[in-house]
């Protein structure tokens, strides 16, 4: 008898935590389960900030998906580029270009979101993202680039252009970006002492009328005070109008000039979403509360990609946000879902009450709400630390990065650019590879095709 065949797309905090369920719970006879990513590691997102800062090394933010021999699930390296739900077939674009298609019986999307952009003048050359390790590691460069060139400049313009910083979104990955990149150039003029310090500007913008609104007004407000006395101008209820090489506009019509501009202004469900040709809320893929997708046979999405409802909230219609916290729980979930399937036994639905948010500001500062308390300052910091040192899911990245974090506090941070990714463009469609995304037509075309080849 041929074993069921489980594709579980893409290897972040859902995809993960499902596979890892999966392989704990099932016999190797029970199914066949593969997973698709186009990196070998699960990305520790919430601490990218602190990769871009120097704080923590890439490595120790990226979680090896091969650690341990028991983890026997097959690995295609490689990204969904289109799925056809009726034929049950996943085109698969492999990271050496080739597209191969990806039979299932059982699919379980779980592709994240890429950065959310509008139709705003320059942003698409740009704008650079801060949510895959590539981008963090690029703006660094980036940032470390800026205060390199400004040294080396004799155009007094030049030099204030360069160390003008631009991020847009209040959210926590932009404040937490912000205030990281922040102490970062605070300690690094330090090492060049033909600049004058006063040069270098940092700049929050967001069209929200408070930061981080998840955090209520009190933490916002302590959130703006941390950051408004360490220098960084905040700009509350205004965009960005345009953007080109030297200069970031602004709607309430300043013009900044800028080399850089860092854009967080929230996520949106993978561009694999929309190859389903399925029902989707604000992007996100509709599913039940337990994840599975109506009228797709054998398809559940969860995390980012998809809109779970979330069950604890009591408004009707709640969305899960999309947060690690729920795409992980959900992870599990839909794996034991699986597995319930499988052996013919009751599903049950996804519930988890928000444990909260953390918010690490570098330094010494911090904003959270762990169960509802609110806490501001070191206190608010070290449990932000806390909780993600014990959310790390393998030891090997928790002994990283600790060792990290004191390696930081004790010898600081040497600011070497590497120039490893300095030939990349870095726009957020080069790091996040949203044109690499097949129509419904295409996919249907491109399986069509496969058939008439092999009969
Ligand atoms: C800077 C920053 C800070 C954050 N801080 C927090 C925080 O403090 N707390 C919190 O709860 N959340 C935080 N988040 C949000 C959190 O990281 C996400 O909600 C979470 O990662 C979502 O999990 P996921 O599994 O849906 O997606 P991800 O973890 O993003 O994983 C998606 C995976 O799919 C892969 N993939 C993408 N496309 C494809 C494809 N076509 N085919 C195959 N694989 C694909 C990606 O490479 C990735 O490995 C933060 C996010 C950012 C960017």
């Amino acid at each position: 008898m041929t074993r069921p065949r489980i594709l579980v797309v893409g290897a972040g905090f859902a995809g993960v935590a499902c596979v890892r369920r999966l392989e704990r719970r099932l016999t190797s006879r029970e199914a066949q389960i593969s997973l698709l990513s186009p990196f070998s590691y699960q990305l520790y997102l919430p601490l990218l900030p602190q990769v871009a800062a120097g704080v923590l090394t890439p490595q120790s933010v990226a979680l090896s998906l091969r650690r341990s021999e028991r983890h026997r699930t097959r690995i295609i390296p490689g990204g969904a580029v289109g799925v056809d739900a009726k034929a049950k077939v996943c085109v698969v674009r492999t990271i050496t270009g080739e597209h191969t298609v990806e039979p299932y019986d059982h699919l379980v999307l779980a592709p994240g979101s890429v950065t959310r952009t509008f139709d705003i003048p320059g942003l698409g050359e740009h704008a650079r993202g801060m949510k895959t390790l590539a981008e963090a590691v690029y703006i660094r460069d980036h940032v470390i680039a800026q205060l390199d060139l400004a040294d080396a400049s004799q155009d007094e313009a030049e030099r204030a252009a360069r160390l003008q910083f631009v991020v847009v979104g209040g959210g926590y990955a932009g404040t937490e970006t912000a205030a990281c990149l922040q102490r970062l150039t605070h300690n690094a003029i330090k090492r060049y002492p033909r600049l004058d310090p006063k040069l270098i500007k940092w700049h929050l913008v967001d069209i929200a009328p408070a930061l981080m609104p998840e955090l209520g007004e009190k933490l916002g407000r302590a959130a703006l005070d941390i950051l408004r006395r360490r220098g960084i101008e905040v700009s509350l209820g205004v965009s960005v109008a345009s953007v080109d090489a030297d200069n970031v506009t602004l709607t309430d019509g300043r013009v900044l000039p800028s080399r850089t501009l860092i854009w967080t202004a929230g996520v949106a469900a993978s561009p694999l979403i929309g190859t389903l040709g399925a029902e989707t809320h604000r992007g996100r893929l509709v599913v039940g509360a337990d994840m599975v997708v109506p009228g797709l046979d054998g398809v559940h999405a969860l995390g980012d990609a998809a809109a779970v409802p979330d069950l604890a909230k009591k408004e009707d219609g709640a969305i899960c946000p999309p947060t690690a916290q729920h795409a992980q729980r959900q992870g599990r979930q839909v794996a034991d879902n699986l597995v319930a399937t499988l052996r013919g036994e009751q599903t049950y639905p996804y519930v988890h009450k928000d444990l909260g948010l953390v918010v690490d500001l570098g330094g010494k500062d911090g904003v959270s709400k762990p169960l509802g308390v609110e806490l501001h300052g070191m206190p608010a910091q070290a449990v932000a630390r806390a909780y993600h040192w014990a959310a790390l899911r393998t030891n090997v990245a928790k002994a990283r990065v600790m060792t990290n974090w004191l390696l930081n506090a004790v010898a600081g941070d040497d600011f070497v650019r590497t120039g490893f990714l300095a030939s990349k463009s870095g726009t957020l469609a080069d790091f996040e590879y949203t044109e690499a995304y097949l129509t419904p037509e295409q996919v249907r075309k491109h399986i069509a095709s496969l058939r008439t080849t092999h009969g």
